[in-house]
Formats: structure tokens, sequence, C-alpha cells
């Protein structure tokens, strides 16, 4: 279903569906993330404890979890750049991706705006998010970098190069 409503978006705004999606996914997770700190407040308890002094491995996955459980795929989020404002995201089951065969360009924009939102919100400042690999081209899984708007401009810059995945991690650092 998730695949059918996708592809009539696509046919429906062409390229103007890329930016459609990444919003959707930026707002929902923004959205997502607020109702996830009320949660923890319940939970843990205490007036003074927040979303923000926790881990952000922990909180990915806490925020992840559910939504992975409703269909959504599997993710690893990678936090080994965190230093430099970077984090990696690798999705397994895109819910998107099957319908397509052999796509010539990443299709998950979804994804990219649900990783920025979350990023951005957990780390209290503007992040974007590429798909650098896709499953939907035939790899295995799909790879995001979450970041400053620069460095993920370039990360795309290089993607459209038709730059290795891991060449593009490697420029980056
Ligand atoms: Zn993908």
């Amino acid at each position: 279903m998730i695949g059918g409503l996708y592809q009539s978006l696509v046919n429906l705004f062409g390229d103007k569906s890329r930016d459609l999606f990444y919003r959707t996914g930026y707002e929902w997770a923004l959205q997502d993330m607020v109702m996830l700190n009320q949660r923890l407040h319940d939970e843990i308890g205490g007036a003074n404890v927040d979303l923000w002094q926790m881990d952000a491995k922990f909180i990915m996955e806490s925020w992840w979890t559910p939504i992975g459980e409703a269909g959504w795929g599997r993710c690893t989020f990678n936090f080994a750049a965190q230093s430099q404002g970077l984090v990696f995201v690798e999705l397994h089951d895109s819910a998107v991706a099957a319908p397509f065969a052999e796509a010539e360009a990443p299709v998950c924009h979804l994804y990219s705006g649900l990783f920025a939102g979350a990023l951005s919100f957990f780390e209290r400042t503007e992040r974007h998010a590429v798909e650098i690999q896709c499953h939907a081209q035939g790899a295995a899984s799909c790879q995001f970098i979450v970041g400053p708007g620069a460095k993920i401009d370039a990360a795309e810059a290089m993607r459209v190069k038709g730059t290795p995945p891991l060449e593009i991690v490697s420029r980056l650092h």
C-alpha cells in the first residue's frame, strides 16, 4: 500500500515529489520526537529528565523501534563520526524502495527527511540528510548520511557524479 501511494505521488508531482516526501518525513519526525520526549518524562520520571541528556543512539533507537515495528524497515544508527556532525544510517527493508526495480537514483526521500528531522531535533541544530545508496538501485540496503547542510550538499554532488558510497563517506571525514 505504501509503495502504491508513493508511486502515485511520484506520478502526480514528478520532480517535486522528492521535496514533498523529504518535508513530510522531516515534519513527521519532529512531531514524533516531541511525543518521545513526553513519553520519556512520563516513564523515567522527574521534570528534569529530558531527551537531550540521554545517549544519542538510545534516543534514535527508541524513536525508530515503533516505526520499524509498523513495517517501515530496520535501521542501524552509526554515531562514530558524531564529533564531525555526521551520523550514518543503514536501512534494511525500506517500505518505499521495494516496488522500484533498478531505479536510476535513490528513492527513499521520505526516510532522508525522517532522519534529518529526528537529528535536527536531538542535536538542536539544522541537519540535512541524503541517501547515497538505495535498495531500489539494487543495493542490499539503503544508506544515508545526516549532517550540516554543506556536507550533505557535497555528498549529494559526489553521488550525482557516480562516486561510490564508501568513497563519499571517507571523503566527508
Ligand atoms: Zn532507499
